[in-house]
């Protein structure tokens, strides 16, 4: 846990998850568990995310967190949790960074809330057994895979999620 004053969970160095005392008190529990699976998904993006950011790619750095909640909501499904708890839990900290803090300066390397919103919409029919993840143009433009089958890249996201 590290003393913050905004609301706010981070992987550093790969390894470790940061979690600030106001995420803490605003969270409750499945929630936090929630946002520390978005963080996990960070892991599997970490090079791709970094690469960005040198590159001052907003849009890609945008895909990434996408990708970071569709890999939370697999892990939160494959744990018999609610996926929909990551977007309560990014609406809270949200709000409570705005109202305190204003806007982030990053806030332009972040997909809107309600892109997360519509994208984990998707990612929800494909949990439940869809064959394509068709909605978000750039991100998901490609099949993906029946429930069931080996894991695969989603659309040219360079990442494998295993299939739920
Ligand atoms: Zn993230």
């Amino acid at each position: 846990m590290i003393d913050l004053p905004q609301a706010a969970l981070a992987l550093h160095a790969r390894a470790l998850l940061l979690i600030s005392a106001p995420a803490v008190a605003l969270l409750n529990a499945t929630e936090l568990q929630a946002m520390a699976a978005h963080e996990i998904g960070h892991e599997y993006v970490w090079i791709e995310w970094n690469r960005a950011r040198q590159r001052a790619d907003r849009e890609r750095l945008k895909e990434l967190e996408l990708i970071c909640d569709a890999i939370a909501a697999v892990i939160l499904r494959q744990l018999g949790m609610d996926p929909s708890k990551l977007i309560e839990g990014v609406e809270k900290v949200t709000r409570f960074n705005r109202e305190r803090f204003g806007s982030a300066t990053h806030e332009n390397s972040y997909p809107t809330l309600g892109e997360r919103r519509a994208f984990a919409r998707e990612i929800d029919r494909w949990l439940r057994g869809s064959y394509h993840l068709t909605a978000y143009g750039r991100v998901a433009t490609g099949t993906l895979p029946k429930r069931g089958c080996r894991p695969r890249r989603i659309g040219r996201i360079g990442v494998t999620i295993p299939p739920p």
